[in-house]
C-alpha cells in the first residue's frame, strides 16, 4: 500500500516518460462496470461483429479485464497521433488509382506502440524494484480499449465509433497498459458530436445502423481486411477505389478539420500508397506483395484478399483500359475468388453480363 504522494509521483512520473517516449497522449483510468461493457455484448448479440470471432469469442474477459489481470486496479490508456500532411481521401479523383487508408500508410502500428509500451514498463519497472502485476495490449488482447481510452480522458467515441480527441482528432492509434498499481485517475471525455451525423450520413455502405453502433458487416474497412471470402454484390458499388481500409467516416468528421498534423516519423507515407495506381497493384506477384507491404499492417489483407479489392475498386473505376488485365484473372486455372470478382468488375465495367 502506498501513500497518496507516492501515488501522485509515481502517475507524474508515468505520464511524463509516456510523453517523453513519443506518446501523444496518455490517460489512466479505474477499472469499472461502464455501461458500454453491456452495449459491447448487446452488439455481439446482433452479429455486427461479422466473421471476426475472436471478438466474440470472450465477451466477460472483454467486459471485465480482472478477469485476466485478477488483481487489476488501473488502466494507462495511450496514444500516437498518425496523422500526416497529406489531404483527405473526398481529395483525390483519379479513377485509375485507389485508396488505401491512412492508418496504413506508415509501419504496423502494433509494432510500434507496442515498442513504446514495453519502454513505458521498463521505465515504471525501474522505479518499483520490488515489481507490479501488467499486461499490455495494441489493439491485440481481450480489451475494449476505446471505453478505458474514452473513460482516461484520451477521446470520446464518436458515432462514427472512432475514438476522437478535442485536440487532435481520430487519427490515433491506442494501447493500454492494465496493471495492479494504484494510480491517479483522470476525468472521462466528454462527448462533443452534438447534433452532427456527417459520418452517418456519409457512409456509402450504410454501416451504421444508429448513431454509436457499427454493422462491421457492412463497413468498408471490415470488408477490405477482415472478411476472406466473397464481398457481397450489394456493397461492392459502395466500396468505390477503396481498397484497405476506407477512411470517408473520419475525413468528413469537423474534429478532423482541424486536426493536428505530427507528421510522426513512423507514419511518414511510404512510397506509393497515397492514391496508388490500381493497375500497379494488380500486377503484383506474392514476392513482390511480401515485399511491398512488409512490416505493413497492409500484409493483414493477403494478396488474394488485397487483389479482390484491387479487382472491386477497378469495376467501380469505370475504366474500359482495364478490361484486358482483369480478364488475366479469368480462366479455368485461376483463384476462383479472384475470378469471380474480376467477372463482376468486367460487368459492371461493360454494363453487360459477362459470362467466360
Ligand atoms: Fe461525431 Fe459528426 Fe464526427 Fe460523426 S462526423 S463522429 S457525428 S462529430
Amino acid at each position: 500500500m502506498i501513500g497518496k504522494e507516492e501515488i501522485k509521483s509515481l502517475t507524474l512520473s508515468i505520464k511524463g516518460k509516456a510523453l517523453k517516449l513519443g506518446f501523444d497522449l496518455i490517460g489512466i483510468s479505474p477499472i469499472a462496470e461502464f455501461p458500454e461493457n453491456q452495449k459491447y455484448k448487446e452488439w455481439l448479440s446482433k452479429g455486427y461483429e461479422g466473421e471476426m470471432y475472436y471478438m466474440a469469442r470472450d465477451p466477460e474477459k472483454r467486459a471485465d479485464v480482472r478477469i485476466t489481470v485478477p488483481s487489476a486496479k488501473s488502466v494507462i490508456s495511450c496514444a500516437v497521433n498518425y496523422n500526416t500532411d497529406v489531404p483527405y481521401s473526398m481529395e483525390f479523383e483519379d479513377n485509375k488509382r485507389g485508396w488505401i487508408s491512412r492508418y496504413a500508410w506508415g509501419e504496423d502500428y502494433h509494432d510500434v506502440i507496442r515498442g513504446k509500451l514495453k519502454l513505458l514498463l521498463d521505465h515504471i519497472n525501474e522505479m518499483l524494484p520490488e515489481g507490479f502485476n501488467h499486461r499490455f495490449y495494441v489493439d491485440t488482447g481481450p480489451v475494449l480499449e476505446k471505453v478505458f481510452a474514452k473513460y482516461s480522458g484520451l477521446g470520446w467515441i464518436g458515432k462514427n465509433t472512432c475514438l476522437i480527441n478535442q485536440d487532435i482528432g481520430s487519427w490515433i492509434f491506442v494501447g493500454e497498459i492494465i496493471t495492479d498499481l494504484e494510480l491517479e485517475y483522470d476525468n472521462s471525455a466528454v462527448d462533443r458530436c452534438g447534433t452532427c451525423t456527417r459520418c452517418l450520413d456519409s457512409c456509402p455502405t450504410n454501416a451504421f445502423p444508429e448513431p454509436y453502433v457499427i454493422d462491421s458487416n457492412r463497413c468498408i474497412s471490415y470488408l477490405t481486411i477482415e472478411l476472406k471470402g466473397d464481398i457481397s454484390p450489394e456493397l461492392r458499388d459502395g466500396m468505390g477505389n477503396n481498397i484497405f481500409g476506407c477512411d470517408i467516416c473520419q475525413d468528413v468528421c469537423p474534429w478532423n478539420k482541424k486536426a493536428e498534423v505530427k507528421n510522426n516519423k513512423e507514419f511518414i507515407p511510404r512510397d506509393g500508397l497515397i492514391n496508388p495506381l490500381l493497375s500497379e497493384l494488380l500486377d503484383l506477384d506474392e514476392e513482390e506483395f511480401r515485399n511491398k507491404f512488409k512490416k505493413s499492417p497492409i500484409k493483414r489483407a493477403k494478396r488474394k484478399g488485397f487483389l479482390r479489392n484491387v479487382l472491386i475498386a477497378m469495376g467501380n473505376s469505370g475504366d474500359k483500359d482495364n478490361i484486358p488485365r482483369l480478364k488475366r484473372y479469368l480462366g479455368e486455372e485461376k483463384e476462383p475468388l479472384l475470378k469471380r470478382h474480376a467477372m463482376w468488375a468486367i460487368s459492371k465495367i461493360s454494363g453487360e453480363d459477362f459470362v467466360e
